[in-house]
């Protein structure tokens, strides 16, 4: 059978994006490797859309999470993803977990169920020449394949770890503690340009005591082992962990990531120094989202458990009362700068037949990946019938995420990100206690708005 697209690995989002446009007609070819002699070193089984990890969406609150909102927004466009974690849905308080082995089968049977759609079990390796192509490999796209994609995009764009450093809601840091300033004041002209005031990094200062209170903290917590597949993976000096350096030496961190020179700080601004004094040692954040929401603790990514992270985070002074829209972490993953490397419509600029989704393009989590492959799905649909393809608001969760993924997102920084209210367009005006339920009040409205005037 002649094929109208080609979607390449039958994970999450291949198979929702199959599903999106089979279901509408449209001739698909689905090349997944596994069952055909592949598998990638985390996936344990040959069924489409196996969960390698937790069997859990996460949170299906719809009315105060981001998440959650997302599952509403993925069920109103008809998710294949969304309908089989219903048919396999487990107890599990207000989160929607799912058995595995039920829901992937229930994707497999929906897809067998459309004739124009052909599960070929194969093994890519290099992008297609020509024809629309949808490439959904996930983190752990096959290495053969990967080394095309880096060839197309240049190599230094298509990262193999995420070394992610934790993210904080710009909302909860304590500015009363904490500054605004640049290095010596450096990069201002940069800053003007790029619409800042010459002050763009959030700095929480460290006494002598705090810094070593912090270091012992540091050493002492409770740290996530590597995979044993992920080992061999060697982590270069960009993305070493904070407490790998910090075993190191007392000071190796002063003189990297917490380096306090040539930062004034205004709160001990004293007769005799009118500027301040540099703090012992400094903790930076820099600005993650063109909304200015969500801060990147700068060189913080590490392997500390989730819980420990956030407790000794808040031993930051301005941080006490941090929410962190993301915490760190170290593995194998593939992905793209998408930012830079895609246009709107998640097609790589430099080859547009080729349209990238899932967890490849930069955005991290079950729920993520399949909507993301929903989005492409659509988009490729829309071209195929030569209708324009109209983006969901970025107040939806679905248009905050492809927004993010696709240029709102700061390139140099770029790391995969779940959907969380900072990615949206803010409610000042709104208080923080109700933001929440505004964000998604706002974010239904809109999507109702949108999908009566779109033509999907
Ligand atoms: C170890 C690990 C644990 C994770 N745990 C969680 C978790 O607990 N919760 C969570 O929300 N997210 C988790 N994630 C993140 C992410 O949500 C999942 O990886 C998710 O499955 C991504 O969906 P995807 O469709 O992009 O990729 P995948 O679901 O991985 O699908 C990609 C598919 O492409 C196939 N493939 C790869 N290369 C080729 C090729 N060259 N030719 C043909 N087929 C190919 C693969 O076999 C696979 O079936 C985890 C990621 C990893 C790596």
């Amino acid at each position: 059978m002649q094929y109208d697209v080609h979607i390449i690995g039958g994970g999450l989002a291949g198979s929702e994006a199959a599903w999106q446009l089979a279901r509408r007609g449209l001739k698909v070819r689905l090349s997944e490797m596994r069952g055909a002699g592949d598998r990638s070193p985390a996936h344990q089984t040959d069924q489409l859309a196996e969960l390698v990890c937790s069997n859990s969406f996460r949170s299906d609150d719809d009315t105060s999470n981001a998440v959650g909102l997302l599952h509403h927004e993925m069920r109103a466009l008809d998710s294949l993803v969304m309908a089989a974690a219903a048919k396999a849905r487990v107890p599990a308080g207000s989160a929607l977990a799912v058995d595995r082995d039920v829901f992937s089968a229930q994707v497999e049977a929906a897809l067998a169920g459309l004739p124009n759609l052909t599960v070929v079990r194969e093994r890519i390796d290099t992008l297609p020449a020509a024809g629309l192509t949808i490439v959904a490999t996930g983190p752990l796209t096959a290495e053969s394949l990967a080394g095309s994609i880096g060839r197309a995009t240049g190599a230094e764009s298509l990262a193999f770890f995420d070394a992610i450093a934790p993210i904080v809601y710009r909302d909860s840091i304590d500015m009363d503690v904490a500054w605004m300033a640049s290095r010596w004041d450096k990069g201002a002209e940069a800053s003007f340009e790029m619409g800042g005031d010459g002050r763009d990094y959030i700095n929480c200062p460290m006494t002598r005591e705090q810094y070593a209170e912090f270091h012992a903290g540091l050493m002492a917590g409770e740290k996530t082992e590597f995979k044993e597949w992920e080992a061999n993976t060697p982590y270069f000096d960009g993305c070493m962990p904070i407490e790998v350096m910090a075993s190191r030496g007392v000071e190796t961190l002063r003189f990297g990531p917490m380096k306090p020179v040539g930062l004034d700080n205004p709160h001990w601004a004293t007769e005799e120094h009118p500027n301040g004094r540099w703090p012992y040692a400094v903790v930076q954040l820099r600005q993650d989202n063109k909304l200015g929401t969500l801060w990147n603790m700068v060189g913080f990514q590490t392997k500390l458990k989730h819980a420990e992270q956030v407790r000794l985070f808040r031993t930051i002074p301005g941080l006490e009362n941090a929410e962190f829209a993301r915490l760190g972490g170290l593995h194998r993953n593939t992905f793209l700068n998408s930012p830079t490397l895609l246009d709107r419509q998640l097609r790589l600029k430099s080859a547009p037949h080729i349209r990238f989704a899932g967890q490849i393009t930069g955005c991290e989590g079950y729920v993520e990946s399949s909507a993301v492959g929903l989005i492409a799905g659509l988009m490729t649909a829309c071209e195929l019938a030569g209708t324009d393809w109209q983006a969901p608001p970025a107040t939806t969760a679905l248009g905050a995420l492809l927004s993010h993924i696709t240029g709102d997102a700061e390139a140099d920084s770029y790391q995969p990100m779940n959907v969380n209210f900072g990615l949206f367009p803010p409610l000042h005006d709104v208080k923080k206690k109700a933001r929440k339920a505004a964000y998604t009040d706002r974010a239904k409205a809109d999507l109702s708005d949108w999908k009566q005037a779109a033509t999907l």
